[in-house]
């Protein structure tokens, strides 16, 4: 049984409905990118914001995000578009920054969660601050690491918690980039049943044209949201580009979708 003390995600006068939706880009580039996209997600009924700020590169030499730069326009997406934003963090510099510019929610990313030290420092960092976390499973297929994380934020007093399933690393080549093992999430709910469980199919396929499937298996079996990378020109994307979905074809995929009898 979980040892967790969670409580419903709330963002404040939002109902939260399933499939809960957060979009935006992979990373935030400049004013003008992260407004136009907003407000297109905006005008397609997405509530919650989504854009990289700090972005931990696998390799040097990548665009590594444009920092606390982006963050005032961040701050005018809600200002303008009246969306929940939410950021990335992996050190408590970077908590300490969105709680400054009034970030509403925050998660730990693939990188990070596979750090006990780090998740340690971030949820160090976040005592006193119930907004809502969302730790991302940890690179590899390691659902200890995972549920880790998870207690680590949990301890630090963050009781709006969530986890959000990116898929996890091979060596071997597959059509994923990130391999669902769907079977892991599927533990991680039977071991938290109350934990909210939404599914990345964005950084799951690494190509757009696996989105719709992949969010579909999300919802046939049963996930709470899905968390989908938008950029108004994706191939332009300084960060995963082959990845992203203009917000025209993400309305296309979510009206797609069916909500069928979950199968777990
Ligand atoms: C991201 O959300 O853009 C990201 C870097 O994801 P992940 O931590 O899942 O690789
Ligand atoms: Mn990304």
């Amino acid at each position: 049984m979980s040892k967790l003390n969670i409580e419903t995600i709330k963002f404040p006068g939002l109902e939260l409905k399933r499939p809960v939706i957060i979009s935006g880009p992979c990373s935030a580039e400049t004013e003008e990118q992260v407004l136009t996209t907003a407000k297109e997600l905006a005008a397609i009924g997405v509530k919650i914001f989504r854009a990289g700020i700090w972005k931990p590169r696998t390799r040097p030499g990548a665009f590594e995000g444009v920092g606390s730069l982006g963050l005032p326009w961040l701050k005018r997406v809600k200002e303008e578009t009246g969306m929940f934003i939410g950021v990335e963090v992996a050190t408590s510099h970077h908590v300490y920054e969105a709680l400054k510019f009034g970030v509403d929610m925050v998660w730990v990313g693939a990188r990070t969660s596979a750090n006990p030290f780090a998740v340690q420092e971030v949820a160090d960092a976040l005592k006193g601050v119930n907004i809502p976390v969302f730790v991302k499973n940890p690179v590899n297929p390691d659902l200890d690491l995972w549920i880790g994380a998870l207690e680590r934020i949990n301890g630090a007093g963050i009781t709006q918690l969530g986890a959000i399933h990116r898929g996890f690393s091979t060596y071997d080549k597959s059509e994923f980039r990130n391999h669902p093992q769907w079977q892991i999430p599927i533990e991680l709910h039977r071991r938290i049943p109350e934990l909210p469980i939404i599914t990345d199919p964005s950084h799951i396929g690494g190509t757009r044209d696996l989105i719709a499937d992949i969010s579909q298996e999300a919802m046939d079996l049963n996930f709470d949201g899905l968390i989908i990378e938008a950029h108004t020109c994706p191939e332009k994307a300084w960060s995963d580009a082959s990845q992203q979905v203009t917000p025209a074809r993400l309305k296309e995929i979510l009206d797609n979708l069916v909500l069928r009898r979950p199968k777990i």
